[in-house]
């Protein structure tokens, strides 16, 4: 259960967020819609710390992400045990992030290895096992530039799953791509999805979000305006800033 409870976060003197509440259920898919600058990024990158939040809290399964309750207060979490937590949340991003260096085999077992300590005997044939589910049982020794887009964006789906995260997070995964390419990627996630994975997908790509989401949410200026099953939001949206949003989009 990924719990985002209050949560305000300003940049300076712009509020970015303000008061956002969220709950989503394991096994279930989250999509969130919104305006350019409206604060979807910023509400996935609160909700694994990558960002700090000034008011509310973020919580998986019942434990507060970033920091520790100690008696009434609360101590941010040393940046060992911040990375460690990290790992129960897996992040796709829109410019993939893989290390450069590193194989697609290597990019899939780093962060097991290193950041939650499992023996490496065990991950590979894991990390092997991640990326034939994502497509590339046959890139395992390729660098990213020797990659097109949507195969490093799998390469980076596999990374993510490595960790055996609680949730998933993707933020726009398919808006650096070729057109050609977005649709290997959606395969992959639709996949996720049918499996039982819980996400939460900021994207543009609003058939997807008919077609896979159990909730959509809409976010305009830091808030959530409205939030329901796709049937709902899209096609018969509450909100006079969601319909004009979606005129926009559709
Ligand atoms: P987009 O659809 O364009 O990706 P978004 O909904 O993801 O937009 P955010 O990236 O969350 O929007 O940004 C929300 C607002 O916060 C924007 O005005 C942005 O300029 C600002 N912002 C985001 N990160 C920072 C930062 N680190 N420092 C200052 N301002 C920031
Ligand atoms: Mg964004």
């Amino acid at each position: 259960l990924v719990e985002v409870h209050g949560v305000h976060k300003s940049f300076g003197t712009l509020e970015v967020l303000s008061g956002v509440d969220l709950v989503v259920k394991p096994g279930e898919v989250t999509v969130v819609i919104g305006p350019s600058g409206s604060g979807k990024s910023t509400l996935l990158r609160v909700i694994n710390h990558l960002e700090k939040v000034d008011r509310g809290f973020v919580a998986i399964d019942g434990d507060l992400i970033g920091y520790a309750r100690k008696g009434d207060t609360l101590r941010e979490l040393k940046e060992k045990d911040i990375l460690r937590q990290r790992t129960r949340i897996g992040f796709v991003f829109q410019s993939f992030n893989l290390f450069p260096h590193l194989t697609a085999l290597e990019n899939v077992v780093e962060a097991p290895v290193s950041a939650q300590g499992r023996p490496r005997s065990e991950v590979e044939p894991e990390a092997r096992a991640l990326l034939a589910r994502v497509g590339l049982a046959d890139k395992a020794d390729a660098r990213p530039r020797q990659l097109s887009g949507g195969q490093q964006q799998r390469v980076a789906i596999a990374r993510a799953l490595a960790t055996r995260p609680k949730v998933l997070l993707f933020d726009e995964p398919t808006s650096a791509l070729d057109p050609e390419l977005v649709g290997e990627v959606l395969d992959v996630i639709k996949d996720l999805a049918r499996t039982g994975t819980t996400m939460i997908v900021v994207t543009h790509e609003i058939g997807f979000a008919r077609e896979l989401a159990d909730t959509v949410v809409f976010i305009d200026a830091g808030r959530i305006v409205e939030q329901g099953p796709p049937a709902q939001v899209l096609d018969h949206p509450a909100h006079e800033r969601t319909k004009a949003f979606l005129d926009k989009v559709l």
